[in-house]
């Protein structure tokens, strides 16, 4: 019986997904770091550009450790089609823009990473484009922002920074019933923790820069969806806009995914523990973590993921005790990335939610208190320590 790679768990679709070896037969996964490729006669590259023989023609369209990257994510997340980008940003770029024309109408979240607000709010209406921001947890104004020309709904869910949970189900209901596609920043949840294309969703982005390379190093992005979603939406548009990923950082993206289950299972079962060992901190005035009883989008959450996450925040109240809590910090690092190995802290109305105008920031809960921890792989005692003590000065 051959086996079939869709019926692997998740550990072997990490492991195996995807592997396509030379005819070496090397152990790991080759890095073909090349710009192009050769024929071997006149024909054959009249063949391989017709698409009669399916082989790589040039690293821009596609490459062959960039493919093994795309095939093991999209077998990961049950997808048809896997495509992979120079970072995150690239991808929900090119997964919105496939899919509108002037005159067309997109719905997101108004809690978004900053990036992606900037998109929604400066850059599509620039091509004519109207958006509209919504309170994402509260499927009644999904349901009266969502128009007979809306083509696209964006939702992060959970969200940055501070977490809040979009039902994807009821939302992509809602979408699809005026023909709207739907995509989901999936960055937070990683694909271990939720699978939104089985809830309805018609497009998932990631950064692969956060927890699939999740040690720091390179930055990278996918976009994953049907066949026909990427043949009539973002195919040619890749080709002849060239946001492709490096082969280079696919190779460290494709090792990434193999430790990826093992990372975030265990930054996740730490981050639970911590949110709980702060919220009893007298320095903290909320702790909201997705799988905790007390977080508003809890019951949602539980629906729709396996598990909480890596991320918690907290406030502290005030800016004051913010930043004493940041600088008291010994082991976990002032940064604002996050998904990563090495534990990060940063405070979002300073740093990564800095754009954002005043007046808009209590309703996207960037508070001046505000601290978004990124949970990584030191032990749950070092990690305690550390952060009790910090708190102890706030
Ligand atoms: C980091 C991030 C992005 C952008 O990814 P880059 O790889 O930095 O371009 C988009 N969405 C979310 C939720 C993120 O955390």
């Amino acid at each position: 019986m051959a086996e079939d790679p869709k019926d692997w768990d998740i550990a072997t679709k990490l492991i195996r997904g995807g592997l396509a070896r030379s005819q070496y037969m090397e152990t790991a996964e080759a890095l073909y770091l090349t710009q192009g490729f050769t024929y071997d006669s006149a024909e054959g590259a009249d063949r391989r550009f017709s698409g009669e023989d399916p082989g790589f023609v040039y690293s821009r369209f596609n490459n062959p450790t960039v493919k093994m990257f795309e095939d093991r994510l999209a077998l990961l997340e049950g997808a048809e089609v896997c495509r992979a980008q120079a970072t995150g940003m690239a991808s929900i770029h090119m997964a919105l823009m496939g899919l509108v024309r002037a005159g067309d109408h997109v719905v997101a979240g108004r809690a978004l990473f900053g990036s992606c607000r900037w998109l929604i709010a400066e850059w599509l209406p620039r091509f004519g484009v109207e958006t509209t921001f919504v309170d994402a947890t509260d499927p009644k104004a999904w349901e009266e922002a969502i128009r007979p020309n809306t083509k696209a709904v964006l939702i992060e869910t959970p969200s940055n920074p501070v977490l809040e949970i979009t039902d994807i189900r009821a939302v992509s209901e809602l979408a699809h019933a005026v023909g709207a596609k739907v995509i989901v920043d999936n960055v937070f949840a990683t694909p271990i923790f939720q699978q939104p294309l089985k809830l309805g969703a018609d497009i998932v982005v990631y950064s692969a820069t956060k927890h699939i390379d999740g040690q720091g190093r390179v930055l990278g992005g996918a976009i994953l969806t049907s066949e026909a979603i990427n043949e009539e939406c973002y195919r040619d548009a890749l080709r002849h806009t060239g946001p492709s990923l490096s082969p280079f950082n696919a190779w460290v993206l494709v090792k990434g995914l193999e430790t990826l289950d093992l990372r975030v299972r265990r930054q996740n079962d730490t981050a639970a523990a911590l949110a709980d060992v702060v919220a009893d901190h007298k320095a903290v005035k909320q702790v909201l973590y997705p799988f905790r009883h007390d977080h508003p989008g809890h019951n949602v959450a539980k629906a729709q993921m396996s598990g909480g996450g890596t991320v918690l925040a907290l406030d502290l109240g005030s800016r004051e005790a913010a930043f004493k809590f940041l600088n008291a910090l010994e082991i976990v690092d002032i940064s604002n990335n996050l998904g990563d190995a090495k534990s990060m802290a940063t405070h979002p109305p300073t740093t990564t939610h800095r754009s954002v105008p005043e007046e808009m920031r209590p309703s996207l809960g960037v508070v001046e208190g505000g601290v978004r921890l990124s949970v990584g792989l030191e032990s749950l005692a070092d990690l305690t320590r550390d952060v009790t003590r910090a708190l102890d000065q706030a």
